[in-house]
């Protein structure tokens, strides 16, 4: 019997709850995305994943000498790297030489979405339409990447490229009927102030690329269509991160070893993420962005009390609870990141409303209502989160 359920929570429509007590640090549920994608700045500055599940294709020793540009460090513990191979022998696309982790990847792309989308020898041409479109998103949209025009782009091809779209108008209905009332969108802040001539420029591109008048399988991608399809990505997209060093220290931590062992594996691994940090800061995994059609109806709370994971370095999510949670609590996930939960009411109110297009009624925020409307950096906080707080203004 699963142990939360979706039902109506009035003002902001459905949300999940638990139908039992659950304790801190139970998976809820695990799933795959309906399509996910690495962020395109990400996949152009060498960082290497699986096309289709963004694991990670460097060993740790590989992805930890590249991002520190420094040749000479060798990793102790090589077998707690779960990439154990060699690049040349990922399984790659034989048309266009994208790589994938196996062989099944490879196929599910296939399957899905990269008949439509495997350039083959026209790969780098930057004139061929499909990057051409990607080449414009990146010019509009700089690192730290939030959302990306990929996923669109898949998912226009996972229509183009099915007889039958009646199954997966039923997937991405669900998400539609989400948005539908959110044509404000113009205004989204992944879309940037000038946005909205962007959006028509784009959409020539779109059109450019996949012809939708000709195709009925593309019917509904009209202007307002594809508008739609942003919102829906803006405000339903879920970040994901892998990174190989990552696991490599999560897994030499779980190994026996005596003290001394212990201590200098822990001067090592300080000294590669401070290195790391001069080096590239906080750029250090693959990153991308993914819809789930489960995860996609758990609303936002500033007091969270579940968080997503990806325990397998790749893109499926396990939803974890963080606290004990009660029988009929809801269940809430935190949209905004760990530094923009710590600002204030308005902060994070105006994010959310910015960047998810409602008004946050949360236990944390009720509480805080008296508080005077003012942004972080009025409160004479701290120089770094002064720092926080112009970064994401
Ligand atoms: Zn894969
Ligand atoms: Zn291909
Ligand atoms: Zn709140």
């Amino acid at each position: 019997m699963s142990m939360v359920k979706v039902q109506d929570t009035g003002f902001k429509g459905r949300g999940l709850f638990a139908v039992v007590p659950i304790k801190a640090g139970t998976v809820l549920f695990e799933e795959s995305p309906l399509v996910s994608c690495q962020f395109s700045w990400n996949s152009s500055y060498g960082y290497l994943a699986c096309e289709y599940c963004l694991r990670p294709l460097e060993t740790a020793e590989s992805n930890v000498r590249r991002l520190t540009n420094d040749y000479t460090i060798n990793l102790p513990y090589p077998e707690c790297c779960t990439v154990q191979e060699q690049l040349s022998s990922h399984t790659k696309c034989t048309d266009c030489m994208e790589m994938y982790c196996g062989a099944e990847c490879l196929q599910n792309a296939l399957q899905l979405y990269h008949r439509v989308l495997c350039l083959g020898a026209n790969r780098s041409d930057t004139n061929h339409p499909i990057n051409a479109l990607v080449e414009f998103w990146k010019n509009i949209h700089f690192p730290p990447e939030t959302s990306s025009i990929m996923l669109v782009i898949k998912i226009i091809a996972m229509f183009k490229q099915h007889e039958n779209t009646s199954k997966l108008r039923t997937q991405f209905e669900d998400f539609v009927s989400q948005t539908v009332n959110q044509d404000l969108m113009i205004f989204h802040k992944m879309l940037g102030e000038n946005f909205s001539q962007q959006i028509e420029q784009l959409y020539d591109l779109i059109c450019n690329a996949f012809d939708p008048s000709s195709d009925k399988r593309l019917h509904w991608l009209s202007l307002s269509g594809f508008r739609s399809l942003l919102a829906l990505i803006g405000t339903n997209g879920q970040g994901i991160g892998t990174s190989s060093f990552a696991d490599w220290v999560r897994n030499v931590t779980d190994i026996e070893m005596n003290e001394m062992q212990r201590e200098a594996l822990d001067v090592t691994i300080d000294n590669l993420y401070n290195k790391l940090d001069d080096v590239v800061g906080s750029f250090l995994n693959n990153e991308g962005s993914a819809l789930y059609a489960r995860q996609s109806k758990v609303n936002h709370s500033c007091a969270p009390n579940t968080e997503c994971r990806f325990p397998h370095s790749n893109n499926v999510l396990a939803l974890t609870t963080i606290r004990d949670i009660d029988a009929g609590q809801e269940i809430c996930i935190s949209y905004l990141d760990e530094c923009a939960l710590e600002r204030s009411r308005h902060s994070r109110q105006k994010m959310l409303s910015e960047n998810y297009l409602f008004q946050c009624k949360c236990e944390k925020c009720e509480s805080q209502v008296a508080d005077p409307d003012e942004t972080s950096e009025e409160e004479g906080s701290s120089e770094e989160e002064q720092q926080m707080d112009d970064d994401s203004d």
